[in-house]
């Protein structure tokens, strides 16, 4: 389908609200029913009409429309969150005495699933170094249920085989689910690698306005109907009419937006590497990635999200250099249109920075829709407020 049907045209219907270019906000909690009869099959099956909003609503019908077709998939559901997207799809897949192979330190809320929730329903997770088929492979056992990846992560952007690592989990009934916030549907389509399901923070890129949170899961209907029915229901996770519509309005520009975020991101790095003060770049699409091959087989285009490492010797030179920045803002969230820094270094004591680990030295930047030279005279300005070699 094309890309600018998705956008301005699918699963709108404007003939139904005077012609509206815009679609409207159907802030409403429930529908009436013309008949009995219509009741009766609305109880039944909750996921063929409007009955609820904490089921189906029109405006979020809508986004699931666009959201489905980008991923190429049979259907979407839309959560309120990336979090509760990531929690539904792999809550719907486990039982107790089940077994989940995941990536290494995931998204931090889905670490948390992993380790302080599903151990509490006899759910075991064993982590694995995505990089490594071998690794993947050599996990699973005959209860395994799931395997959770993220491909590229968002810190050091490490990736999966997807084609492979589907291949191996299909025969053997997994299923497979994968964190694709990163590249957002435009620029890696993990369905048609043979991953079961997508998720993705639409808080990120497909928002792109900083304003809202949302989450965003696709499949076949089958799998979407089923987690609908007991996970999106129960737990009453799913968007609100309004964050629908701001997540509508934020798809219109996504691919404008994304472009410029990436083409901007490539022009710093070409300036970030060449400064003394920079010791390593961190992003899947430059020469020096130790999976850049993969990274340009399985994604189309890498985001505005990189990493940069500073020879820093101190916890106090890396606030240093982040608390001299005048534009660039200190959050965490990224894929809107404010561009971003997060040390690695802020969860640390300063006292425990290890100069000889890598890791305190990285600098997460997020690249937003401001001009480069704009972004580059703030990074420059920092670097010169640090001695860096004291
Ligand atoms: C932000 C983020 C999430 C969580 O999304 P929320 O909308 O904040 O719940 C999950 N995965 C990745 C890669 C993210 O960047």
């Amino acid at each position: 389908m094309d890309i600018s049907f998705i956008l301005n045209e699918l699963g709108e219907e404007r003939e139904l609200y005077y012609n509206a270019v815009a679609p409207p906000i159907m802030q409403t909690s429930n529908f009436k029913a013309a008949t009995v009869a219509e009741l009766k099959e609305l109880f039944a099956d909750e996921y063929s009409g409007y009955l609820y909003s904490r089921g189906l609503n029109p405006t979020v019908e809508m986004l699931r429309k666009k959201l489905a077709a980008l991923d190429g998939a049979e259907d979407a559901l839309v959560f309120n969150n990336g979090a509760a997207a990531s929690f539904a799809a792999v809550f719907a897949q486990v039982k107790s005495g089940d077994h989940i192979v995941s990536v290494r330190k995931p998204y931090t809320w889905s670490q948390k699933m992993f380790d302080d929730i599903f151990p509490r329903f006899g759910v075991r997770t064993t982590y694995v170094d995505g990089t490594s088929n071998a690794e993947v492979e050599a996990a699973i056992r005959p209860e395994t249920k799931v395997i959770y990846l993220e491909s590229p992560n968002s810190w050091t952007y490490e990736l999966q085989d997807l084609a492979f690592i589907a291949g191996i989990a299909r025969p053997r009934g997994i299923v497979t689910i994968i964190d694709n916030t990163y590249c957002t549907p435009l620029w890696q389509r993990p369905l048609e690698l043979g991953i079961d399901i997508a998720m993705q923070t639409a808080t990120k890129y497909i928002s792109g306005h900083s304003d809202t949170l949302g989450g965003v899961l696709t499949g076949t209907r089958a799998m979407m109907r089923r987690i609908f029915e007991s996970e999106y229901l129960n737990i009453g996770a799913g968007i609100q009419p309004f964050n629908a519509w701001l997540l509508l309005r934020g798809l219109r520009t996504l691919p404008l937006r994304l472009e410029k975020s990436a083409a901007s991101a490539v022009e710093l790095i070409d300036k970030l590497e060449k400064h003394p003060a920079v010791s390593r770049i961190i992003y899947p699409f430059h020469q020096s990635f130790s999976q850049y091959e993969l990274a340009k087989k399985q994604m189309k285009g890498c985001c505005g999200l990189l990493t940069f490492v500073v020879k820093a010797h101190s916890h106090a030179q890396v606030s240093t250099f982040c608390e001299s920045l005048k534009h660039i803002m200190m959050a965490v969230s990224w894929g809107g249109h404010e561009s971003l820094i997060m040390p690695r270094c802020a969860s640390l004591e300063p006292a425990d920075f290890d100069p000889a680990n890598e890791a305190h030295r990285m600098l997460r930047l997020y690249v937003g829709l401001e001009e480069p030279d704009y972004l580059w005279a703030d990074l420059e300005q920092a670097f010169e407020k640090v001695t860096w070699n004291e």
